[in-house]
């Protein structure tokens, strides 16, 4: 802002500068003036500047309006020139304008109270042109520094300009080069713009090419403006090679690391295949020693009892029940290698048969043990294979009955929840329970959690029923805490009966 206003007031009559200041300092507070009533004045004002404004008669002794004008407009371009004049000739106002005259004001009594708010508006005016050029500076500026690339183009994809972010982007060096090369594809950028909802915007990553040929990434943000009723592409273009180039990298890591780790799993899983075929195989060779083993001890035992001191006896006799166990985990074994290879034909089955045969399996056990067993019927039918199922479930109701502390009675209770789709069949004991941390490793094989004297088995008996269930597509799990009793569950999907 102009702290105190200096006008030039060129003019050959007295009493019309004295009307002039005398408007001008009822507007302006703080206004200083200088008259200039010949050509020396006015040189030596031109040489000394320092004016903010004009105002100045058209009609002179020594030169005419268009003249000051002229020269003031030629030394001080945006200096505002306000004349003021008796002749009211069209041309010369028309001419004047043409040479930068901010206004022109008509020699009349009554218009003198226009050279204020003309210079007013003249003064407003280049202030606003002031800043709206520094602001352009200041945005140019910072177009030129930053290092993203920055352009408009038209829809055929002709730049209309950029900043030299862009250019050097490209290496190149001139808009007219860059539009000699079809340096984006805008004008399928501006085909898929269209189809977009407004704000008509995409970003989008894309291979460049150089004017060297080289390649680079860049990610390229466009949306379609309208000005002035034209469309034309805004755009931002960023360097991201050397961000590509990590990705590519991590990406071949990743797939290499992948690769690794398959092979390391297919490695496993047939090292593992290998493992239970040797199981197998040796638990099939193992029978025939081991019943020559069974029948020799028993014949010992049975024909020759008389002739053997009590040590040889009891030798004897261990040697029988070893020889069961290992028959026992031999037959486990077996098992669990076929339940692991054989074909298994899923069908309807109908739980509460499956239940019927499990139970019937285990009736020796379960009188011996005194245990209860509740059933809560109708258990439903369920996709799964007969033989397996018995199987699963005779291993679940011989673990219930028999993981009990010494002086409770097994109280087992059965029973089956519809889940959507699936059936959930539970076998709920009175037992031990099993402590959290250890529910996922009973059902690997050979995990026991207690020695062989306290609770018998091979540790084999819930691998046996997660491969069963597994085979059938079903799913087996097991809630419990230590000394409060387990509830095992399986669950398959349901059969749904047509009545
Ligand atoms: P086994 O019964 O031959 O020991 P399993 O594979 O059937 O082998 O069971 C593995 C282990 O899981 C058992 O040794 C026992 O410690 C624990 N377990 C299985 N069922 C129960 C149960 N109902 N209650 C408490 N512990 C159980």
């Amino acid at each position: 802002m102009i702290q105190t206003l200096q006008v030039l007031i060129i003019d050959d009559n007295r009493s019309d500068r004295a009307l002039i200041i005398r408007e001008l300092q009822r507007e302006f507070p703080q206004v200083e003036f200088t008259e200039i009533i010949n050509a020396g004045d006015f040189e030596l004002a031109i040489s000394s500047g320092g004016f903010d404004a004009v105002v100045t008669d058209y009609q002179l002794r020594w030169t005419n309006g268009l003249e000051i004008l002229r020269t003031i407009k030629a030394y001080y371009p945006r200096c505002p020139v306000i004349m003021f004049t008796g002749t009211g000739n069209e041309e010369i106002a028309v001419e004047a304008l043409q040479s930068g005259l901010d206004d022109y004001v008509l020699k009349q009594s009554n218009r003198y109270i226009r050279i204020p708010p003309a210079i007013r508006i003249a003064l407003n005016r280049l202030e606003t042109q002031q800043r709206a050029s520094l602001l352009e500076i200041r945005l140019q500026t910072l177009l030129n520094q930053v290092k993203v690339g920055i352009f408009r183009s038209r829809p055929d994809g002709t730049l209309i300009e950029t900043n030299p972010a862009f250019l050097e982007l490209f290496g190149i060096k001139s808009l007219g080069q860059a539009n000699e090369m079809n340096l984006l594809d805008t004008q399928n950028c501006y085909a898929r713009l269209v189809h977009l909802p407004p704000p008509q915007h995409q970003e989008r990553e894309v291979q460049l090419t150089r004017s060297d040929g080289t390649q680079f990434w860049g990610l390229l943000t466009t949306t379609l403006n309208i000005i002035e009723g034209i469309s034309v592409i805004d755009g931002l273009l960023e360097d991201i090679t050397e961000r590509k180039q990590t990705e590519i990298i991590l990406e071949a890591r990743v797939q290499k690391r992948t690769a690794q780790l398959n092979a390391v799993n297919q490695e496993l899983s047939s090292a593992n295949q290998d493992l239970e075929e040797f199981a197998y195989s040796i638990s099939h060779d193992l029978r025939a020693p081991l019943r020559a083993i069974q029948g020799f001890s028993q014949i010992l035992l049975e024909d020759l009892d008389g002739s053997f001191d009590s040590t040889s006896l009891e030798y004897l006799q261990r040697i029988a029940v070893n020889a069961e166990k290992l028959d026992t985990l031999i037959t486990d074994l077996s098992a669990y290698s076929r339940l692991r290879q054989a074909d298994i034909q899923l069908e309807s089955v109908n739980l509460s048969l499956v239940l019927t045969e499990a139970l019937t399996l285990l009736e020796l056990d379960i009188l011996e043990q005194q245990a209860q067993i509740q059933v809560d019927e109708p258990l439903p039918l369920v996709r799964g294979n007969r033989l397996v199922l018995v199987q699963v479930l005779t291993n679940l109701l011989s673990n219930a009955v028999k993981f009990v502390a010494s002086d409770v009675l097994p109280q087992v209770r059965v029973w089956a929840e519809q889940r959507g789709q699936q059936t959930r069949f539970w076998i709920e004991d009175n037992g031990i329970g099993i402590p959290s941390e250890r529910q996922q490793q009973i059902f690997s094989p050979f995990t026991r959690l207690h020695g062989e004297e306290e609770y018998p088995g091979t540790g084999i008996g819930l691998a046996i029923v997660r491969k069963g269930v597994e085979r059938m597509n079903g799913e087996i799990g097991v809630v419990s805490q230590l000394g409060q009793g387990s509830r095992f569950w399986l669950e398959l999907p349901t059969v749904m009966e047509q009545s």
